[in-house]
């Protein structure tokens, strides 16, 4: 998967493509959804092994929130997860606060603590 930069595109959203690029070069290249499945559990879908498993049960490395370039209600919220199932890396991406779907707000709270701090230095 390749996120080449756009040159056109603002810097805010750049900011995003930075991180995901960063994620990428650590090994996170997939990116995990909210399950579809309402079951009232708080799961989140492998693209990989198509499976579902509970948010809680996912390894977190790090996490970061990406305050939005024009709008401070629009922040995005970027976790670097590890597949239960079969252990393939990617990331999580969700708006953050009241921007967030209630399934999205369910899986950012069931997930564990991040292991280690980002692996960069936001400013
Ligand atoms: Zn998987």
């Amino acid at each position: 998967m390749n996120h080449d930069p756009d040159p056109g595109i603002p810097s805010g959203a750049l900011q995003l493509i930075e991180v995901l690029q960063l994620a990428e070069a650590n090994g996170h290249a997939t990116e995990f959804e909210v399950a579809a499945d309402a079951s009232g559990h708080d799961c989140l879908w492998c693209p990989y092994c198509e499976v579902e498993s509970s948010a809680s049960s996912y390894e977190r490395a790090w996490s970061l929130r990406l305050e939005g370039a024009s709008d401070p209600a629009d922040m995005l919220h970027v976790s670097a997860l590890t597949c239960p199932n079969c252990a393939t890396r990617g990331v999580f991406i969700a708006p953050f606060g009241p921007a967030a779907s209630q399934r999205q707000a369910s899986v950012l709270r069931a997930l564990p603590k991040a292991q280690c701090a980002i692996p960069l230095s936001p400013d």
